[in-house]
């Protein structure tokens, strides 16, 4: 078995937990910004479920604070890193081995030391947490025409995810075309049999309406960036045209987001990132620690997490 392959197994066997002086190996999430970030709520539920003294920490770091971070970490014994926007590209740089999804990708969101402990494993768990949250919601990816907003890491993310699991077309709409191009052009050579098009942002010059979508995903972060902006695309604008009745409107965001809330409302059904953040979580931890996940208990800590951010939100 080649070597990426082995490393697209979650559950690797035990791993040691603890540095030499019996502290927790230090653990946590590392990018710009990571203050809304529900991961140390569920990770926290995994770590307390196998009552283990790990605390899951968030750094939000600079651009050129990212590499001396790394290898402080690899001195510092660190059991792993999640690692989220703006450096999954870097974080697939900066590792020597690369699971094959990683590979593909170009993107990983999951860095372990190797077994010297002196160079970085990647991963992109984005995929799997991607698919299993869009196969619970009871959506088949087989021979499905997908629209999917946005051309960065979660977009490539669930570009993969999709083709392997035989999506017959995905329309990657991108407000950088050259991006959606780019993304075209790395990943149809591994799926030939999935028809991958870059098109830009603009609903009028998409040419495939004829074929109404099965799935429609937003993994664009504007509402992240730019709350107040109005949606990129409309779900009530693709009623009928460009989606039926049944078609699932997968927004990557987590929480009640007003591209999930149109689409509730324009009568599609609809899912949150909230199971795909909790999952893609869940083989992160695996791969640290090398124990199967608590995904129950995560799923519903996350949902306590969520619901309390709401609540302080609203009373503030
Ligand atoms: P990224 O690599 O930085 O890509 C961002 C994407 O959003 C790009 O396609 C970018 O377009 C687009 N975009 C940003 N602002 C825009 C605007 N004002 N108008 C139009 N398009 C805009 O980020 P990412 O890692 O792919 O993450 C994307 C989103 O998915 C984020 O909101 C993130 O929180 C979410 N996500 C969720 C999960 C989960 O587990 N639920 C996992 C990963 C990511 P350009 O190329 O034109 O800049």
């Amino acid at each position: 078995m080649a070597r990426s392959e082995q490393l697209s197994t979650s559950v690797t066997g035990s791993r040691r937990l603890y540095r030499v002086d019996g502290t927790p190996r230090p653990v946590g999430l590392i990018g710009n910004p990571v203050k809304h970030s529900l991961s140390p709520f569920f990770q926290a539920a995994a770590f307390t479920y196998y009552k283990l003294p790990h605390h899951y920490q968030k750094w939000e770091i600079a651009r050129e604070e990212f590499a001396p971070f790394l290898e402080q970490a690899l001195s510092d014994d660190f059991l792993g890193l999640n690692v989220t926007l703006p450096f999954k590209q870097a974080a697939w740089s900066s590792a020597v081995t690369r699971s094959q999804e990683a590979e593909v990708t170009r993107a990983a969101n999951t860095l372990l030391p190797d077994d010297t402990g002196k160079l970085w494993t990647c991963h992109n768990t984005d995929i799997a947490g991607f698919l299993a949250a869009g196969l619970e919601a009871g959506w088949n990816p087989s021979d499905a025409k997908v629209l999917l907003l946005g051309a960065g890491g979660a977009a490539r993310a669930a570009v993969y995810a999709l083709a392997r699991a035989g999506a017959a077309e995905i329309v990657i709409a991108n407000r950088t075309l050259a991006r959606a191009e780019q993304l075209v052009n790395d990943l149809s050579l591994y799926f030939p049999t999935t028809r991958l098009l870059p098109a830009p942002l603009e609903p009028s010059a998409w040419d495939f309406s004829s074929v109404p979508r099965t799935l429609v995903v937003n993994a664009s972060s504007q509402a992240l960036l730019e709350p107040e902006a109005p949606l990129l695309c409309a779900p009530e604008v693709m009623a009928g045209r460009l989606a039926g009745k049944d078609t699932l409107f997968y927004d990557l965001v987590y929480g009640e987001t007003p591209f999930l809330q149109a689409a509730l409302d324009s009568g599609f059904p609809a899912l949150d990132g909230l199971p795909m953040l909790v999952y893609q979580g869940a083989i992160s931890f695996e791969l640290w620690t090398g124990l199967v996940a608590p995904r129950r208990q995560m799923l519903a800590a996350a949902r306590a997490g969520l619901s309390e951010r709401v609540r302080a939100r609203t009373t503030k």
